[in-house]
């Protein structure tokens, strides 16, 4: 037993080394808790063999190089975990043992990176990760580039506040997309993504990430007397918080609540792995006091595991728009949280080798996020099959000779005609964020193309409705209504272009600070590799791809024809970008909406153009307001900002 105990606490930390400080787990959570817990069990049988450097009695997470430490003027915890109604029950007995009345907020449990933030006088002055609770490291730069973060407060307090920053689930898969077609090792999860990206040396990264945070707490003393006040509060000064919190007097409602997120879990944009139930009263939490290494009056109940056994039947090779070639593997089908999954990827080649992973062999799948499922691991034990997985050596599409490059995880079809790649690159160039051509998904472009119809970008400006009618499932409404879409499109402010002809390295962001300093896609074409890598947020990796793609013949063809076509090759500004109703407006919600929940009323506001804040300050152009709003909107009435109602956002 007490051999087990050490080989657990040698294993769980070398697991929690990978997942805390190279933002690479080594097993899934679901692996690492039933570890834990076996450890705790051993502990708690013989305490005189507990370990000095055993993970249940240190909050993980050790300081890396690079960052300066932060001492925490009031220490970070971790929580105590439930993974079970009996376990929830547990946590009620103990609290209402001394506490007969308590009753509970529930919140959600979101999947990031603690975050401690402290201001002086209203102003940001640190923000540092949890590290090992007591000293943290200082990444406040990272944390202004959050753009959620506010960097002033409405009121000049002194104040330190915690909360999570995570990658939304779209971020995460944006993220990955560019890693993968860069050829690097994708982001286990958003987790690790966040973590990943705050610990970046390079604020320009973490600005172009898209990283969001929900702040829950008032480390500093606080006048608030339950932790519901302490969030409305935190919402008033501007901080956001998660709205999706429920208050319960009984274990049945917390239940009740956790099945109810647990079907919703999936919906939302951003990755939740439980609920944690707080004692609400803060008085009551005082009293009750902390572990060694977590509060008494909270619990976070994990979400079962994701995670289940398949067999490979298959493997698909595809071609990316970059000719990266990824397999992705077919699956005998399972359930998995909620979806039949049937398809899982194996990232690239270097994954199947290090995995040694085989057709025939069953293998555990999980749930990355949001994103197609990943296998995990191989169960040995039900190993059938000899054979290794045989790696293909040409195009899959275009069967030219395919490449491994020595730094490089993935293979990569080199040819620039290869089918695959052109019918994913012409995909992209229509899609929301490039051209947004409504109407030219990747059945389409892939019917355009096998028609002889279309090759290349330019030929999409040369399909007039007749041709577009021959398609089969076109009529001469359809056909009409495309062709608007096409022609709509070429007067697209050109970083849209910009980003969708899919240059290596250059994602919408970069393209939009492109054309914000070059102003025309033709003066971006000759300008030189330093003027292009010395724009903030940019480097010199954007600037050799794109001047290298800028010099290549096939590139000033394609420019030409493109103007020829009278596509817009100039930067037209934020307002004249697109006419969204709210275009470049920045707007603040406050106060509780009744019909929509904040986070769709966010996404409405985004999806016509606003810029969604945090706070009001005289760059606000409106406030939407909902019932029983705060500071924000007397803000908001002294500075003589408009304001609206709920109702006007519906309308809208
Ligand atoms: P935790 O993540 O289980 O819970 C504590 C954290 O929850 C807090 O620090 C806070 O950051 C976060 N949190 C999110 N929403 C919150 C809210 N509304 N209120 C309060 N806190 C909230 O604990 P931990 O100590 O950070 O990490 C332990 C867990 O990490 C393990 O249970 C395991 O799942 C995972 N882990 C995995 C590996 C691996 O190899 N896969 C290794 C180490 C740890």
């Amino acid at each position: 037993m007490k051999t087990r105990m050490n080989e657990l606490v040698e294993l769980l930390n070398q697991y929690a080394d990978a997942y805390y400080h190279m933002d690479a787990p080594q097993v899934s959570d679901a692996t690492y808790d039933k570890l834990y817990r076996e450890l705790v069990t051993l502990e708690t049988a013989h305490p005189e063999w507990v370990l000095a450097n055993s993970p249940t009695h240190r909050v993980g997470g050790k300081i890396l190089d690079g960052f300066e430490k932060y001492r925490h003027e009031y220490p970070l915890f971790s929580l105590q975990d439930a993974f079970s109604r009996q376990e929830l029950e547990a946590f009620d007995q103990r609290v209402r043992k001394e506490f007969p009345k308590a009753s509970y907020i529930c919140e959600l449990k979101i999947d990031g990176l603690s975050i401690s933030l402290t201001y002086q006088a209203g102003t940001l002055v640190v923000g540092a990760t949890r590290g090992d609770g007591n000293i943290g490291e200082n990444i406040t730069e990272n944390l202004k580039r959050v753009s959620d973060i506010p960097l002033t407060l409405p009121v000049p307090v002194d104040i330190t506040v915690r909360g999570e920053c995570y990658m939304p689930k779209a971020s995460f898969e944006r993220v990955n997309t560019l890693r993968q077609e860069a050829g690097e090792a994708e982001f286990a999860n958003p987790r690790n993504a966040a973590a990943g990206t705050l610990r970046q040396l390079d604020t320009g990264v973490v600005a172009k990430r898209g990283l969001a945070s929900f702040l829950y707490q008032e480390a500093s003393p606080t006048e608030a007397n339950t932790q519901s006040a302490v969030l409305e509060k935190l919402d008033n000064l501007g901080f956001v918080t998660n709205h999706d919190y429920h208050l319960a007097d009984s274990i049945d409602d917390v239940w009740s609540f956790i099945e109810r997120m647990a079907e919703r879990r999936d919906s939302l944009p951003y990755e939740i792995d439980g609920i944690v139930i707080k004692v609400n009263d803060l008085a009551v939490q005082e009293e009750m006091g902390f572990t060694v290494k977590a509060p008494r009056w909270a619990i976070a109940y994990k979400f079962p595991a994701e995670e289940k056994e398949a067999q490979i039947l298959s493997v698909d090779w595809t071609v990316g728009r970059t000719g990266v070639v990824t397999p992705t593997a077919n699956l005998t089908p399972v359930q998995l949280a909620g979806t039949t999954v049937s398809r899982a990827t194996l990232h690239n080649v270097d994954y199947i080798a290090e995995k040694d992973i085989r057709i025939g062999d069953t293998v555990i799948v999980y749930k990355a996020g949001d994103i197609i499922p990943a296998v995990l691991s191989v169960v040995e034990k039900k190993r059938t099959t000899q054979e290794a997985m045989s790696i293909p050596e040409l195009c899959p599409s275009c069967g030219s000779h395919l490449q491994h490059y020595e730094d490089e995880v993935a293979l990569r079809c080199i040819n620039p005609l290869c089918p695959s790649q052109l019918m994913n690159r012409l995909e992209h160039f229509a899609s929301r964020d490039a051209m947004n051509i409504a109407g030219l998904g990747g059945s389409i472009v892939e019917k355009l193309f096998s028609a002889d119809l279309v090759h290349d970008v330019a030929d999409i400006y040369k399909l007039t409705p007749t041709a577009i009618q021959t398609l089969e499932g076109f009529k001469e409404k359809s056909a009409e209504k495309l062709y608007q879409a096409i022609q709509a499109s070429k007067e697209n402010s050109a970083e849209r272009l910009l980003f969708g002809l899919g240059i290596r390295h250059v994602g919408s962001k970069a393209s939009k600070i492109l054309m914000e300093a070059f102003k025309d896609l033709e003066s971006l074409a000759v300008a030189d590799q330093e003027a292009i890598a010395s724009l903030e947020g940019l480097g010199q990796v954007i600037a050799k791809s794109l001047t290298s793609y800028f010099a290549s013949r096939g590139t000033k063809t394609l420019l030409a024809e493109l103007k020829e076509a009278g596509v817009n090759l100039t930067y037209l500004g934020q307002v004249a970008r697109d006419d969204a109703a709210l275009s470049g407006l920045t707007v603040v919600l406050t106060g509780k909406l009744e019909r929509m929940k904040r986070s769709e009323a966010k996404a409405k506001l985004e999806s016509l153009g606003a810029n969604v804040a945090g706070s009001v300050s005289k760059k606000t152009d409106l406030v939407v307001v909902g019932a029983d709003a705060g500071s924000k909107l007397t803000k908001a009435q002294e500075l003589g900002i408009e304001i609206k109602d709920e109702a006007w956002l519906e309308n809208l």
